[in-house]
């Protein structure tokens, strides 16, 4: 059946792929001391963009990146998960704050990047000199989004809010979003009664959400590993499913009786 009115919204890093993509990269092409040095002196964005940079003055190509980028670990039954949301009628979407070039380069080899109708992360591009740029999701030269539960560089809880505001009331949307980081609070916040958070347990997210529940409008349903994911992720389009079809055959005429079957 077509659920046509849920929006699955995931975080990337160690929600889709099992690892954070920043640090595969920094790791795999050798540079966690001066990712680990430099770390505590800027935030993370701009932290980014300086070891790209590292990267690029070493002699590491962009091919380097996408070869690493291709490596990277993700739980085998993530891919047919998703494209089976997808085939169900969900729209799926991703917030994260890792960067366009990572996200897209790795959907893109799994197969999958035509499941997201959106891909809201930091933008990426590759400059003349064959550098890879990041550059943080909210611009410079806007006014800074004032949430302070966020990096400057990106609130998760007003991407969520615009994407709630792109819909109708009467389109009666319902969004599950699944999360591990503390950047992955702030949505959960925003989310509505009849929505569903699914943090992951023992993560950030869930430490943030266990300090007060009520805080939270949404039902929450943590999952602890990734087939409980995946079982949770089912259950809860099932779910969506049954209650918007329920909905429907009782604002509907009955059915009419089954004619009995002449033999
Ligand atoms: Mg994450
Ligand atoms: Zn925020």
């Amino acid at each position: 059946m077509a659920s046509s009115n849920i929006v699955v919204v995931f975080d990337f890093d160690k929600t889709i792929i099992d690892c954070d993509s920043d640090n595969w990269v920094v790791d795999e092409l050798g540079f966690t001391d001066l990712f680990n040095q430099l770390f505590p002196t800027m935030p993370f964005n701009n932290l980014m963009d300086r070891m790209m940079m590292e990267l690029h003055c070493n002699g590491k190509t962009i091919e380097d990146i996408v070869e690493v980028l291709k490596r990277v670990p993700i739980q085998p039954r993530m891919i047919p998960a998703i494209k089976a949301a997808n085939a169900l009628g969900c729209d799926l979407r991703i917030v994260s704050d890792a960067n366009t070039f990572f996200i897209e380069t790795i959907l893109k080899n799994f197969g999958i990047r035509e499941c997201f109708s959106e891909i809201n992360t930091n933008p990426a591009y590759v400059d003349e000199e064959g550098r890879l740029r990041v550059l943080p999701y909210h611009h410079l030269n806007q006014p800074p989004h004032r949430c302070n539960l966020c990096p400057t560089n990106m609130c998760k809880g007003l991407i969520i809010n615009r994407i709630q505001d792109s819909f109708s009331c009467e389109e009666n949307k319902r969004f599950i979003y699944l999360g591990d980081g503390s950047g992955d609070y702030c949505p959960s916040l925003n989310l509505k009664e009849k929505d569903f958070v699914m943090p992951r347990k023992n993560f950030p997210v869930w430490d943030l959400i266990c300090k007060d529940r009520s805080l939270v409008k949404a039902q929450i349903y943590e999952w602890g590993d990734w087939e409980e994911q995946e079982k949770i992720l089912h259950q809860l389009i099932n779910k969506v499913s049954m209650e918007e079809s329920a909905l429907f055959f009782s604002a509907h005429e009955p059915l009419p009786k089954a004619l009995p079957v002449m033999l």
